[in-house]
Parts: structure tokens; C-alpha cells; sequence
């Protein structure tokens, strides 16, 4: 890629507390390759906490290195590319073992934007959300929603995996509030943390990767102290050609404005424009109107809760990749590139070095019984094992 193709990265945030349970991590100019500063690729996380803030702390600290050292090193951009959403598979699990291990309760969202030049790379766990309006006025959701409430699937996934999901039940036998899974009482299928609660509230993200046209476009990384307030379009529509940070401003004040400060409500805005034109988007021509586009054209491997009408304009969007399974055997499947051959014996989740022999496949007990041979990777430490067994429901 020409240096010149690169866009301009604009971005500012914005959020009123109400728990202090909301944490941000905004880093641009990381580099791929160390000491490289033509590599550079930027990162965006948000990560709700509850039950207290030590998980959100915790991820924010330690995420972004978990999933960078679990892409080889001396790869290509393209490669690079192609191992990340693998690689965030692989951190956000490591990040979840490695918390639990220090005992402490809490637990939290994660919601990690990686932008390396058009191509921007979303890992979701819980209900925070980023979408992406594209410079010709569509808009895209880039991360799942893992509230039971309205996410059947994890629902069924829970309930096979040995949780139960019900309402509060109050004197009387009335049943309250959202749909939560027991043991535990979270509404959400997935986070990091919690260890007090069943091993099926697993860290597994939905990885979705899309290139934009190099018109750019406008990312909003929110917390459900939004959402819950604000549909996308009225969070668009409200905050429309102004800046990045303002627009941020903009949006917290609309969702307070609209539902009061019920929940910590934090807003991230990410404009992504063509490196000529240093200022926030022109209002796209179908402003307000309020569509969702024909997602994309590629069938993804994960039904969605929303429903996509196949409108005639063409995508300038373009997906590159999407999986949402919580099935660990197929969220690490990918080949990874040639080079990595002679890092066999690493851990797929936790880059620990294993000795011959020790590693277990990551499909084993799954596929067809027989001795399973060394190579027949990607391979998982004991103790990485013990986590995937937990969390499809197969242990204790
Ligand atoms: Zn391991």
C-alpha cells in the first residue's frame, strides 16, 4: 500500500458516568512492525464493566498486547490482515483466562476497533456497539449484540451449554426485566470476566472485518447508555458534519438528554477520511434516510438480528470477513500463513511454547475419533483445553 492511500483518522470521545464502570482506549500511530513508522495502524476500544471496573481496567491494559502477540511476527500487511480477526480470538480468550486467574469478581463489554488504512477490523463482546456510516450514506453494524433479549441463538447455545435464561421472578411469581442466564443473572451471553457466573458466558468476539471505498466514512463506538437511548440513524443524524470530538459530545447529550443519566453513556467517534480532506464528512446525499443497506453481498457465516432489504445502489463497502460462533474449534480453523509453520508448537490461544507432544488439537473430541497426530493443529496447552472444554459446557 502507497503511503499516500492512507486516510486521515480524526477522532474524538465523549461520556457522562454515572457508575464509573465505562473505560476507553484510544491509540493511534501503533505500529505493525516495530520501529516502523509507515505501519501503522490505530486502535479504538470501549469496555463497559459491571459488578465494578476491574475487569474493564484490566482488559484495557492487557487486551491490545494479548492479540498482537498472537499474530506471527514478519508477516505482510495483506497477512497481517488476514491473521487479525484469529489473533482477537485468540486475546480476548487469553485475557479472560489470565483475569479469572487473579480471582476477582466484575466483569465487562468489549468492544476493540483495529484501522489499518480502509480496513477496519471490529471484536465485540456484550451489548456495546460500533457502527459505520459510509461516506455514500449507508450505514453497517460492525459488532453483535450478546443480550439475551434479542439474540435467540445464544440463547439456545446458553441453554445447551447448562445455563438456564429466565426473567427475575418477584413475589408473586411476576416475572421482571430483561431475560438473564443463571447461574449468575447476567443479560449477556458473553464477556470478559465473571467468573462468578457459568463458564457459558464465554469471551469469544464476533469478529467482523470490512474494507471502506476511499471515500472513508464515520465510525460510532458506543455504550448501551446510548443505544438504549438512540437508534443508529437519530445517533447519526444528530451529530451529523460536525467533529470528530463535538459530534462524540453531541451524542452523549441527545441519549442523556432522551432517557436521563441512567447508565454510564460513552460515545467514541472515528472519522475515516481521504487524506486531502481534513474536515468531517459531507452530509451523504440520502441524509436521514435512515436504510440499511443490503448488508453485503458475501452470505455471512452468522445470522444477524437485523434484516438487511437488498436495496439496487452498489456497496462501496466491502466485506472481508465475518464469524460469530462461540465454538472455539471454529474460530481458530484459519491456515495460518506458511512462516508460522515452525511455531507448531505454540498454544493458539496463549503463545505459551509446548513441547512436542503436549499440545491437544483444538478439535479434538469433536470430529472423527482416532490418535490424533501432532500436527493436526491448531494446538491448545492443558490448561487452555480445560477453558475450551468449560466453556462448551463439558466440564465439572
Ligand atoms: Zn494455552
Amino acid at each position: 500500500m502507497r503511503r499516500t492511500e492512507k486516510p486521515d483518522v480524526l477522532h474524538g470521545q465523549a461520556s457522562q458516568s454515572k457508575k464509573g464502570e465505562d473505560f476507553t482506549f484510544l491509540k493511534t500511530e501503533c505500529q505493525r512492525v516495530p520501529g516502523d513508522g509507515i505501519s501503522t495502524f490505530s486502535v479504538f476500544g470501549l469496555f463497559d464493566g459491571h459488578n465494578g471496573s476491574a475487569a474493564a481496567i484490566y482488559v484495557k491494559e492487557n487486551l491490545l498486547n494479548n492479540v498482537v502477540g498472537a499474530i506471527p511476527s514478519d508477516l505482510s500487511r495483506d497477512e497481517w490482515l488476514a491473521a487479525l480477526p484469529r489473533a482477537l480470538v485468540a486475546g480476548f480468550v487469553k485475557t479472560d483466562k489470565d483475569f479469572q486467574e487473579k480471582a476477582q469478581t466484575s466483569g465487562t463489554t468489549v468492544t476493540l476497533v483495529i484501522l489499518d488504512g480502509w480496513v477496519v477490523t471490529v471484536a465485540s463482546v456484550g451489548d456495546s456497539r460500533c457502527i459505520l456510516e459510509s461516506a455514500e450514506g449507508s450505514i453497517y453494524c460492525l459488532s453483535a449484540d450478546h443480550r439475551l433479549d434479542v439474540n435467540i441463538e445464544e440463547v439456545e447455545r446458553v441453554t445447551t451449554s447448562g445455563g438456564e435464561v429466565g426473567r427475575l421472578n418477584v413475589a408473586g411469581g411476576a416475572e421482571i426485566g430483561p431475560l438473564r442466564c443463571w447461574p449468575g443473572g447476567l443479560c449477556l451471553s458473553r464477556s470478559i470476566g465473571d467468573m462468578d457466573v457459568g463458564e457459558f458466558i464465554v469471551p469469544i468476539p464476533h469478529v467482523k472485518q470490512v474494507k471502506l471505498s476511499n471515500a472513508g466514512g464515520r465510525l460510532i463506538i458506543s455504550s448501551d447508555g446510548v443505544w438504549d437511548a438512540l437508534s443508529f440513524e437519530s445517533a447519526l443524524n444528530c451529530s451529523r458534519g460536525l467533529p470528530a470530538e463535538v459530534a462524540a459530545a453531541q451524542i452523549v447529550k441527545e441519549a442523556v438528554q432522551f432517557k436521563g443519566l441512567k447508565d454510564d453513556t460513552t460515545c467514541i467517534v472515528v472519522d475515516i477520511l481521504p487524506p486531502e480532506k481534513i474536515s468531517p464528512p459531507r452530509p451523504p446525499k440520502k441524509q436521514g434516510m435512515g436504510m440499511f443497506k443490503a448488508m453485503f453481498r458475501k452470505k455471512s457465516s452468522e445470522s444477524s438480528s437485523y434484516s438487511y432489504k437488498d436495496y439496487s445502489e452498489v456497496d462501496t463497502v466491502e466485506e472481508i470477513f465475518e464469524n460469530g460462533s462461540a465454538m472455539l474449534c471454529q474460530r481458530l480453523d484459519i491456515e495460518y500463513p506458511i512462516c508460522n509453520m515452525f511455531k507448531l508448537f505454540l498454544c493458539a490461544v496463549c503463545q505459551v511454547e509446548m513441547k512436542p507432544g503436549e499440545g491437544i488439537s483444538v478439535h479434538a473430541g469433536l470430529s472423527q475419533p482416532g490418535r490424533l497426530r501432532p500436527w493436526d493443529g491448531p494446538l491448545l496447552c492443558p490448561s487452555c483445553t480445560v477453558k475450551k472444554e468449560a466453556m462448551e459446557g463439558k466440564s465439572h
